[in-house]
């Protein structure tokens, strides 16, 4: 079931508000950005997003073709979420969501796609470190 959740950079500079249901899955990639930063996420459409605070203490990097905006705060470094070009969903980060029980987290399910050869509907050949 979709509820609203707060979410938060570590330093507490960027805060969020995020509808949305742990219960329909969330994503782990293996491209290179989201592998290195350990990116778990969860998509949302545009409406179900909510910048509360931290704008001009976010920073945005791009990378290969420049399509997705990776958000990150500019004080402690972490990435709560991320956006494409027309903005129209956002790919929020679950390990920044700051109301979630743990066996919330534990039981949400995982699709893992192979970002890494931009296959986006498939798992890679290994997943469990991701
Ligand atoms: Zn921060």
């Amino acid at each position: 079931m979709k509820r609203d959740y707060q979410g938060s950079c570590h330093c507490g500079a960027v805060r969020f508000r995020a509808a949305l249901d742990l219960d329909a899955g969330t994503v782990r990639c293996n491209c290179s950005v989201c592998a290195k930063g350990r990116f778990w996420l969860a998509m949302v459409p545009r409406d179900d997003f909510e910048l509360l605070e931290g704008e001009a203490t976010l920073s945005t990097y791009k990378f290969g073709a420049h399509n997705i905006s990776h958000r990150f705060c500019t004080t402690c470094g972490i990435k709560p979420f991320g956006h494409g070009a027309d903005g129209a969903s956002y790919a929020i980060s679950v390990a920044t969501l700051d109301d979630v029980p743990p066996e919330a987290l534990a039981a949400t399910p995982v699709m893992y796609v192979d970002g890494k050869v931009n296959a986006f509907d498939r798992p890679p050949a290994v997943t469990s470190y991701l």
